[in-house]
């Protein structure tokens, strides 16, 4: 997707300072954090939003899902941390390609 932000940060076009990356996701902090820690779990491959997602992203969520606690406790995060996903411009998503916010390292706020 050539006009899409994370695929430019994806590929480089885009700096970023990844905090992990494999062969299926990419990792970096959001420019606008909400909590002291506060990171961004990206595909490589663009998916635009969770209702996107099909049976041949099974792995890949898989994947994003596992790696989450691990990313939380590198970072520190050794009393919780919080995951949230929004989907479509209803539920916020403002980055119309998938990813899931790691955040913690401080007292959240209930919803
Ligand atoms: P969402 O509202 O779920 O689509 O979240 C998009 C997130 O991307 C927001 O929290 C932004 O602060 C973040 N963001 C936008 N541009 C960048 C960027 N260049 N680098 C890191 N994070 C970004």
């Amino acid at each position: 997707m050539s006009d899409c932000l994370f695929c430019k940060i994806v590929a480089g076009e885009i700096p970023a300072e990844f905090v992990h990356e494999d062969e299926r996701v990419v990792v970096f902090a959001d420019i606008n954090p909400k909590a002291r820690v506060h990171l961004l779990v990206v595909p490589r491959t663009h998916v635009a939003s969770l209702a996107e997602l099909g049976p041949e992203h099974d792995n890949l969520m898989a994947h994003i899902m596992r790696l989450l606690p691990v990313l939380a406790d590198r970072q520190g995060l050794t009393d919780g941390f919080r995951t949230i996903i929004n989907t479509g411009k209803g539920g916020g998503q403002e980055v119309f390609h998938l990813h899931v916010h790691l955040l913690g390292g401080e007292d959240l706020p209930g919803f």
